[in-house]
């Protein structure tokens, strides 16, 4: 685990991230808050890319609580069935549209324990929807996250919630918003779990990392 990184490397990693990258998204497809909700859960092991591609159709049927509901378990299994523990994240939409619709006139809620309270839900997801639907500065971390900023020091920790806290305590205030996406979408696609790419990596001057590759 790297040390945690001062102010000033911050300010200058988040400025790079800005500028490569001034309006960072996610990746996963959705029409609104509810299919936003729905999609996070789904993609609970499993890839972007993956659950993209099964939810395009489904969303089309089913793009808010009520229609998930007339759709029904089967209907939901059988648009799902190509993502990990498809049944039980059927049973979760089927279970949490039921809750929209009973307990919040079939809007998605807008607190994290509101949010967490929905099956299927736990705090990473419900951070990623106050993220990128209410524009929250929430921090869902993830496994990218976790191994980014551990590796570099921008956010060491030794759990994801510790890493959740860095980021909130070190990070500036003006990066917040997509301090998340920098972070995932830097693991992802750069700083890889068995290969970075440090040749060509924006930060490679400022991050910690013994074992950077050539
Ligand atoms: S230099 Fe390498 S280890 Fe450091 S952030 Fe970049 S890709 Fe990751």
């Amino acid at each position: 685990m790297a040390k945690q990184l001062d102010y000033s490397t911050l300010r200058e990693i988040f400025a790079r991230f800005q500028a490569a990258d001034p309006e960072p998204k996610g990746e996963l497809e959705h029409v609104n808050a509810f299919t936003l909700v729905v999609a996070v859960a789904l993609s609970a092991q499993a890839t972007d890319v993956g659950v993209n591609k099964a939810t395009r159709r489904l969303f089309e049927i089913a793009d808010t609580p009520e229609k998930m509901l007339a759709l029904g378990e089967e209907g939901v299994i059988e648009h799902i069935k190509t993502i990990g523990l498809y049944r039980n994240k059927a049973k979760n939409v089927i279970k949490l549209s039921r809750i929209l619709v009973e307990q919040y006139g079939g809007e998605v809620p807008s607190s994290r324990v509101a949010l967490q309270a929905l099956p299927g839900v736990g705090r990473k997801t419900a951070n990623v929807v106050l993220n990128m639907w209410w524009r929250m500065p929430a921090q869902a971390v993830d496994t990218h996250i976790f191994r980014v900023g551990n590796r570099t020091g921008i956010c060491p920790g030794r759990d994801v919630n510790a890493v959740e806290r860095a980021i909130e305590d070190h990070v500036p205030a003006e990066y917040q918003l997509h301090a998340h996406h920098w972070l995932i979408l830097h693991g992802r696609y750069t700083c890889k779990a068995r290969k970075p790419a440090c040749g060509t990596c924006l930060i490679r001057d400022l991050c910690q990392f013994e074992d950077k590759t050539l």
